[in-house]
């Protein structure tokens, strides 16, 4: 089983001194939910979890933690973040030590939780079911009907570049022909794109758990926060809000593994994943990159070729 082999192979690891800290997930008191914990000890492995309820990318404690030799657990979404940030040269004391696990893709929880009448007490999953039970309920679901849609468009879900791996390799393939939201997207006119953005974007409070849910979004300072030069003000306007979401899509551009996390950790469910892996789509079309597959290749619009067209500037 994948949960017992992660907690002998994290034992292993912490009882051997090769490294210092294991960070995966643990239960938590919250149905349908998972917490990363932070394990310093042989005996602590046994509060590690596996199960399609571990939802964070847990790459973004790595810049917490740069001092420690860190025993990661990582999905493909991950472990292919871990690998952009090593381009980004973000590990130069220890590069983490990945442990990977095959992944299942993962549950959306809103949407069992919109499936059911009443609230959630308790919910396990059980081979390809998931058990929900409420206080006057208990429905059995069946769990490929409730999954993200980052997670069903998701084609990389062995962790490859991992150096241990749990769990057998699966077949590069998605669920569905394209991402569900950027398929929504594109069908749209360029108005009907510019009202659909304008719409999910004037719902957000500035409150930036987006961005510290990614682990891409590292800076000492954040544009949002810099007052020399001041890129942006401080307020709800919709000018100000569209600036934050495109400036920050663009940031991600070829460096987003498409994990999901900051749209599962908004308040306000905005989609956010619709943009960000609409230009990941554009990067992969226009120049056969895709983050964190190819170790040694730098991002297209990280890398300077004195050959690039540049008549635009002149
Ligand atoms: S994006 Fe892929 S690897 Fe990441 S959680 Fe979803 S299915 Fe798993
Ligand atoms: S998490 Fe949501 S509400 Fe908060 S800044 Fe990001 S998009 Fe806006
Ligand atoms: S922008 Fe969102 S989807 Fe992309 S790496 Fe960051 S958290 Fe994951």
């Amino acid at each position: 089983m994948i949960q017992q082999k992660l907690r002998e192979k994290a034992k292993e690891l912490l009882a051997k001194k090769e490294v210092d800290l294991v960070i995966g997930f643990s239960d938590w008191t919250l149905p349908l939910r998972t917490t990363p914990v932070f394990i310093r000890t042989p005996e602590g492995a046994e509060r590690l979890v596996w199960n399609s309820f571990c939802e964070n990318n847990l790459a973004a404690y790595l810049h917490k933690f740069s001092r420690l030799k860190v025993g990661l657990v990582v999905k493909g979404c991950d472990a292919r973040s871990v690998i952009a940030l090593n381009l980004e040269k973000r590990f130069p004391n220890h590069p983490p030590l990945l442990i990977g696990v095959v992944c299942q893709r993962l549950v959306d929880r809103k949407k069992v939780k919109k499936a059911v009448k009443g609230e959630i007490l308790h919910a396990v999953e059980q081979g390809d079911l998931l058990l929900v039970k409420g206080e006057n309920f208990e429905v059995s679901l069946k769990r490929d009907d409730f999954l993200y849609s980052s997670c069903r468009s998701c084609i990389h879900r062995t962790p490859h570049q991992a150096h241990i791996l749990i769990g057998d390799p699966v077949e590069e393939v998605s669920l569905v022909e394209a991402h569900p939201d950027v398929d929504e997207f594109e069908r749209k006119s360029s108005e009907e794109r510019w009202k659909f953005f304008e719409k999910e974007t004037s719902r957000c409070l500035r409150c930036y758990a987006c961005r510290e849910a990614c682990p891409m979004c590292y800076c000492g300072e954040c544009f949002v926060d810099n007052s020399r030069p001041k890129w942006i003000e401080k307020s709800l306007s919709p000018s100000d809000l569209a600036f934050y979401h495109i400036v920050r899509a663009y940031h991600q551009t070829g460096r987003c593994s498409g994990c999901g996390a900051c749209e599962r950790a908004c308040p306000m469910d905005i989609r956010l994943t619709y943009l960000t892996q609409k230009l990941n789509q554009e990067v992969k079309d226009l120049y056969g990159f895709e983050t964190g597959i190819q170790p040694e290749a730098a991002p297209p619009l990280s890398t300077f070729d004195p050959e690039d067209h540049q008549e635009f500037i002149k």
